[in-house]
């Protein structure tokens, strides 16, 4: 029996709630299913706004356009991440400018920020990998000093909190995925956190292919035109239907995401101690929200080594980011010399050869567990 690397996770009335929406004759967006979920993610994340997006993709698109990022600016974002942190605003004509991480949370390394900022800097984008959280006190001091907007990539960090407040509240923006390898899913969304009150008007605008849409809606105008920039970023509302499902069962998800963490960390920490493996790392002030288990191979040979044995059992890991720095678009796009070349950012080069995801999703049983760690610890060629 084949123990796949992700499997979509279904809670219990996601059918329901979508037949609930056809019933209720509005698939389109915003209908009421949308507003239920927009109500839960202010509510439980205490954000003056959330909008669902298409993907998380399209939400950093919006932040791209909120904070009119014009050709020939520049953003900070680390190397270490999924290519729409960066594409989205390298698509306004934005220059990437790639930070390193640090070698214990794989976040964005704060220490590295400050000699980055230029005059063009026109936003920061920390990404909370594995939801474990960014330095934010650190990097909102060094921002505000030089007054450049942070936007949270939380595409991994929903429910995860640093020093106890929510991930997803310290930038102006910040953006969510509900891929389905996500905590929380409906195939393909996302959502944009409007921290900033100033931003709310004018994302609703460009949600809405750039006309005033919503305020008609709502009485605050009485001609619905064309107005802004824009593009249609709403989902229907039958995945609004079957998100909420998914955000109503939060506890049942996070529970069992925990206690999937839970035993990969406890069955695989002497055996990691003996074979130079690191684990996840979380530190004190941090609180994950279980997204993912990873280790880091002692080198790119061991971790292939590593894959190649689990595929024999029938087991499938994976591992991600190849560093942006190095790809064809970052040395394209990258604003300067220094910042795309091997050894740029030496510890993104490492963690990526490095780095391998264990199977990880609602409904991986603990028998199946225990046969992911038996095989890594019978892998012979550690
Ligand atoms: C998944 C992910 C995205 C993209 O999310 P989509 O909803 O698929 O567009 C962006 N950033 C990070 C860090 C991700 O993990």
């Amino acid at each position: 029996m084949k123990i796949p690397f992700n499997k979509p996770g279904f809670v219990g009335n996601e059918q329901a709630y979508m037949a609930k929406a056809l019933a209720n004759g509005q698939i389109s967006g915003d209908g009421k299913f949308t507003r239920q979920c927009h109500a839960f993610l202010e509510k439980e994340l205490g954000v003056p706004k959330a909008l669902l997006t298409t993907s998380c993709t399209h939400a950093l698109e919006m932040t791209a356009l909120l904070l009119n990022i014009q050709p020939g600016d520049e953003v900070i974002v680390p190397s270490f991440t999924f290519v729409s942190t960066v594409n989205a605003f390298v698509l306004r004509g934005a220059r990437p400018v790639f930070v390193d991480i640090r070698p214990d949370t794989l976040n964005l390394d704060e220490s590295c920020l400050e000699q980055l900022i230029t005059p063009r800097t026109k936003a920061i984008v920390p990404v909370h990998y594995a939801g474990v959280g960014c330095e934010m006190d650190a990097i909102l001091a060094i921002a505000g000093r030089y007054g450049i907007p942070v936007v949270e990539d939380n595409a991994h960090g929903l429910l995860g909190r640093y020093k106890g407040r929510w991930l997803g509240t310290f930038g102006c923006l910040a953006t969510q995925s509900f891929h389905e390898t996500k905590n929380f899913t409906c195939g393909e969304g996302g959502a944009l956190l409007i921290n900033d009150p100033r931003y709310v008007e004018r994302a609703e605008i460009l949600r809405e292919k750039g006309t005033n849409r919503s305020q008609v809606f709502r009485g605050q105008a009485d001609k619905y035109s064309w107005i802004d920039l824009g593009s249609s970023y709403l989902p229907s509302d039958l995945l609004a239907a079957f998100l909420l499902a998914q955000f109503e069962a939060r506890d049942h998800i996070q529970a069992q995401r925990r206690r999937l963490w839970e035993f990969y960390a406890a069955h695989l920490r002497d055996w990691a101690l003996q074979h130079h493996v690191g684990l996840p790392f979380v530190p004190e002030h941090c609180e994950q929200p279980y997204h993912m288990f990873y280790m880091l191979m002692p080198s790119l040979a061991a971790r292939q080594a590593l894959i190649d044995h689990l595929k024999t059992r029938s087991i499938l890991a994976v591992f991600h980011y190849l560093p942006l720095h190095l790809s064809v678009m970052g040395r394209r796009f990258s604003s300067r010399p220094g910042n795309c070349l091997p050894g740029d950012c030496p510890v993104t080069e490492s963690v990526s050869n490095r780095l391998v995801r264990l199977p990880f999703y609602i409904g991986l049983s603990e028998a199946d567990q225990a046969r992911v760690v038996a095989a890594i610890i019978e892998c012979p060629a550690l």
